[in-house]
């Protein structure tokens, strides 16, 4: 992603489709917020769990959106859903336990779980993204301790159905495996409904968090929902490194729930159609039915196809940032309609 990164830095104007992050500004509401906390002096540490008003009001969410019945004591802030992990994962890993990630997956998730001394394991998925549960159950081992799911996911836009999360939370429930769910895509559904694996399985670490879903990924707030035997040792491993995340942004954060996304998410499924409609007659990819990603498949080989890109004044992201298969490449379309337009003209002069 860094080298990806220094490419567009030295790249004039480039086409660039790599970046991971919504392409609207913070509404309005939700800034006027901020500015108060601050003008009003809330620049202190605050309680390293969260403000008390964002622990209640992110309960009544989960209860309400995500069907997952907690109380404040089950929940802890965290700075945005990467903070989240690095507090989970350090929790919850003693050295050489393993974790299984679907592949493809986030990129974060394999080197957060290095960082803490665990073993990440990789479970296949299917032609469409799905999970393969047959090839998960079969990764699991005396040393497995947690299953990272990602729907709507980074980087194939898969949603995974209800009936592919209740099989892995009952496999999981069969090994005593803990699922940490990161929903952070939840707002962008453009094909099925999302669904929370931490309504039907009690051993459930749901992450979520403000960057995506109210265009704040500067602002790093989110949380972490988990049993309480797993929020206290959280709440200590959390003193000891962000101390609490950013208070004004907390007050904000009260704000940006009640922040209706469903106009965004119609406009991300209008540029989801343009980039499927442009591109699928010449590559082969799955329809994406969330996020705001589609994984496509290199039409030839992939260290010349993103330089031919590169040439072409395109930036994409290769598969073995997510993946341990470098076969596809990643385009984000959280970006003007008018330059995903461009990206389609190029990417189909790539392909006779
Ligand atoms: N999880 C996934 C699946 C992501 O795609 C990202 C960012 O791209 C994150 C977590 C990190 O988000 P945050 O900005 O909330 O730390």
């Amino acid at each position: 992603m860094r080298k990806m990164f220094e490419m567009a830095s030295k790249l004039k104007d480039p086409v660039d489709l790599s970046l991971g992050a919504p392409d609207f500004d913070v509404p309005d509401v939700v800034k006027k917020a901020a500015i108060s906390a601050i003008l009003a002096g809330r620049n202190r540490y605050v309680p390293t769990v969260g403000i008390p008003e964002l622990r209640t009001k992110v309960a009544e969410k989960l209860k309400k959106k995500n069907n997952i019945l907690v109380d404040d004591s089950c929940l802890i802030i965290t700075s945005a859903v990467s903070g989240g992990l690095s507090i989970v994962l350090t929790t919850i890993l003693n050295n050489g336990d393993e974790v299984i990630l679907f592949d493809p997956y986030f990129v974060g998730y394999k080197q957060l779980i290095l960082q803490n001394g665990g073993i990440p394991v990789y479970a296949k998925t299917k032609e469409d993204f799905s999970p393969d549960i047959l090839d998960f159950e079969s990764k699991i081992t005396k040393r497995t301790k947690a299953v990272i799911i990602n729907s709507p996911n980074n980087p194939t836009g898969k949603i995974y159905s209800a009936a592919d999360l209740k099989n892995i939370a009952s496999i999981a429930e069969k090994n005593g495996l803990l699922v940490i769910s990161d929903e952070i895509y939840e707002d962008f559904c453009f094909e099925k409904t999302h669904f929370s694996i931490g309504s039907v399985y009690e051993n459930t670490v749901t992450l979520n968090g403000f960057s995506k879903s109210c265009g704040m990924p500067g602002w790093r707030v989110g949380y972490v929902c988990a049993p309480k035997r797993i929020i206290d040792e959280c709440v200590k491993v959390q003193q000891y490194n962000f101390v609490c995340a950013p208070s004004p942004f907390q007050y904000a954060a009260l704000k940006a729930l009640d922040f209706d996304t469903s106009s965004i998410t119609q406009e991300y499924k209008r540029k989801r159609n343009i980039i499927y409609e442009g591109l699928g007659k010449k590559y082969s990819f799955s329809k994406p039915e969330g996020a705001f990603y589609a994984f496509i498949k290199y039409p030839y080989d992939g260290k010349k196809f993103i330089q031919d890109c590169v040439e072409k004044n395109l930036l994409v992201v290769p598969a073995s940032v997510f993946s341990q298969h470098d076969t596809h490449f990643r385009i984000s379309f959280a970006t003007s309609e008018n330059v995903l337009k461009k990206a389609v003209a190029i990417l189909n002069t790539l392909i006779s």
